[in-house]
């Protein structure tokens, strides 16, 4: 982070803005808002400053700036175009500890606008740290049609009865639990309706009944490929509200980073051959967990019941009678085919796709080989890396042809995406030499050939 958001009580303290242009006026209207105490310090105004002085809304010292203007005051903004005033104001302020922003220069300021969606008490802040205020706008006009024009009331609302509802519910899971039954529900909609009465008089009815609401729960989430932005809406609502996630190796930092500040992440990830968490102990730990009434997220890399022990995770939830939720994600086979240009179904190439484990147990694989020789037919192969040249020796062994168009793709939908191309015949060799990094998704078929054309993502392939 180059930038610590904070927000600054800005009402009735004094706040010193130098410069009459409509730059400083566009400021000036904002820390109004803000309920400033300001002083404009300019030899000239334009018009609606003049104004605002006209109404005693700020006070204007009409003359040229010194340095104990800023004396006493809270912040400091310039938005003079004389670059050498911009410094030596900078400087001032520096030399007092004051706060200083410089309108259009990052280099003088130490604290930066931020492009703010007002919903009072509400308040949302977009930044880009001064890179590209043009792209926070576009955020911000994006979040702005997001968020209902009626949620500052409902934060007003649970402001007033955020006391009350703290002597009903005193501990503090519970008590969220509590806020967001209310929060996303009938009370909600009431308050928004204008209805705050009513709103008030379902909250106090609920507040009566709480027992039952306090129920840990467990939610086991695909989390995707790899790619953050492959998360699905229900994984990225969900992982809000969690007291408590469990994660793996595949899962990317960012969707973890998305969980709620105070959450507990527990990294439970596995390298093959090198359980950290023995599946045994994840399960009961996801129950102990929904047992003390803690919302868990367990997020799985790609999708929870493709080759992810999805199944015996839930099972003893079942045994115990614990709610829980399964929410669906990208699969490997899927996302990683899309980035890396290959169909696994193209009606000249292949009509059906088949999803296999490569995974080697005691060295071999025990699959009924026959099964894979449709040329019809795509395979994709998870964890098929080291047992490669030997799920590449058996298909050759059944009579699949050597030049059997095969890739591997290395590290599928992030930025370090890599698609190795050969044939059945060679790609064992190629890997051996490429040495690439797990985890690897392995293609095979006739629609590995459209890579060539539909590559798009990712770095240069190697063949
Ligand atoms: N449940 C997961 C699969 C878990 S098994 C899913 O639905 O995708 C782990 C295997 O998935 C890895 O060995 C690899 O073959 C594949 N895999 C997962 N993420 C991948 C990625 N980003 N790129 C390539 N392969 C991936």
């Amino acid at each position: 982070m180059d930038y610590l958001p904070l927000n600054l009580k800005l009402i009735d303290e004094p706040v010193t803005l130098i410069g009459g242009g409509k730059i400083a006026a566009r400021k000036a209207r904002l820390l109004l808002r803000a309920g400033a105490k300001l002083t404009v310090v300019a030899p000239d105004i334009c018009m609606e400053l003049r104004q605002a002085s006209d109404a005693n809304s700020i006070t204007w010292i009409n003359g040229t700036y010194a340095a104990a203007q800023l004396d006493d005051c809270l912040l400091v903004v310039a938005a003079t175009s004389d670059r050498e005033l911009n410094e030596c104001i900078h400087r001032d302020a520096r030399a007092r500890s004051l706060p200083v922003n410089v309108v259009d220069a990052p280099d003088l300021c130490t604290v930066i606008f931020p492009s703010i969606i007002d919903r009072n008490p509400l308040l949302i802040a977009v930044s880009s740290s001064g890179t590209s205020p043009v792209l926070a706008r576009i955020l911000r006009r994006r979040i702005e049609s997001m968020v209902p024009a009626a949620y500052g009331r409902l934060a007003e609302f649970a402001g007033r009865l955020r006391q009350r509802v703290k002597t009903a519910i005193p501990e503090e899971t519970p008590r969220r639990l509590f806020w967001e039954q209310v929060l996303e529900g009938a009370v909600a909609e009431k308050v928004m309706a204008g209805r705050e009465a009513e709103a008030q008089s379902l909250l106090e009815k609920r507040l009566a009944s709480t027992g039952d609401l306090y129920t840990g729960e467990v939610y086991l989430v695909g989390a995707g490929p790899g790619d953050p932005d492959l998360l699905t809406f229900k994984a990225a609502r969900l992982l809000q509200s969690a007291d408590v996630v469990l994660y793996d190796r595949l899962v990317a930092p960012a969707i973890v980073d998305m969980a709620r500040r105070d959450a507990e992440c527990i990294y439970v990830g596995k390298r093959r051959a090198d359980h950290a968490v023995p599946q045994e102990d994840i399960n009961q730990l996801l129950l102990k967990f929904a047992q003390q009434g803690k919302r868990v997220i367990r997020l799985k890399g790609g999708d929870p019941f493709i080759f992810g022990r999805g199944g015996e995770e839930i099972d003893l939830l079942a045994q115990h009678g614990v709610p829980f939720q399964i929410v669906p994600g990208i699969t490997a086979a899927s996302g990683v085919a899309c980035y890396a240009g290959i169909p696994l179904t193209h009606r000249d190439h292949a009509h059906s796709v088949r999803f296999v484990t490569g995974h080697l147990k005691d060295g071999s694989l025990a699959h009924d080989w026959s099964q894979f020789l449709s040329p019809t037919e795509t395979l994709v192969f998870y964890m098929g890396l080291v047992g490669l040249p030997e799920i590449c020796r058996q298909l050759l062994a059944v009579g699949r042809a050597a030049d059997t168009p095969a890739a591997l793709v290395e590290r599928g939908t992030t930025l370090q995406q890599r698609v190795l191309t050969g044939t059945l015949s060679n790609l064992p060799e190629l890997v051996a030499r490429e040495k690439p990094a797990a985890p690897t998704l392995l293609i095979i078929g006739d629609v590995v050939r459209l890579h060539a054309d539909l590559a798009w993502y990712g770095t240069e392939d190697a063949q």
